[in-house]
């Protein structure tokens, strides 16, 4: 039995597996963090949680360990990634706002000078 909930047919869950390669990070025992397939900045990390949660807020209700773990791996990945004085962290909730895979995560963007909002 797997002790972290899991939902088939997603693909951050097949990542986490093992199932799709990715670029990783890094990495804790309740998350990973791993590189933007398609990067919008040249730092686009993606942390996510090991536990399949549709959203950050669901995340946050279903399991405060999971949360904390997630933000103490964006700590260490703005370090790591040399960003940690200047990036952005950016969570996506709902197809309206962009979200296009419904496992949570988020977004370090770094390495630039963002002018917009
Ligand atoms: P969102 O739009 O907030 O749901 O973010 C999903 C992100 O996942 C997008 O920025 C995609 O570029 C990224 N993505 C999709 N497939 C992969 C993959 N196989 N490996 C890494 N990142 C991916
Ligand atoms: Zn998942």
């Amino acid at each position: 039995m797997n002790a972290t909930p899991q939902a088939d047919d997603c693909l951050f869950c097949k990542i986490i597996a093992g199932e799709i390669p990715s670029d990783l990070v890094a990495e804790n025992e309740r998350a990973v963090a791993f590189r933007d397939i398609n990067p919008a900045a040249p730092v686009h990390v993606l942390v996510v949680p090991k536990r399949h949660e549709p959203n950050i807020a669901a995340l946050a209700a279903a399991s405060p360990e999971d949360l904390s773990a997630l933000f103490a791996l964006v700590a260490e990945v703005v370090q790591q990634e040399g960003v940690a004085e200047h990036h952005r962290l950016l969570f996506n909730t709902g197809a309206d706002a962009g979200q296009t895979i419904f496992h949570a995560h988020g977004h370090v963007l770094g390495g630039t000078t963002f002018t917009e909002r």
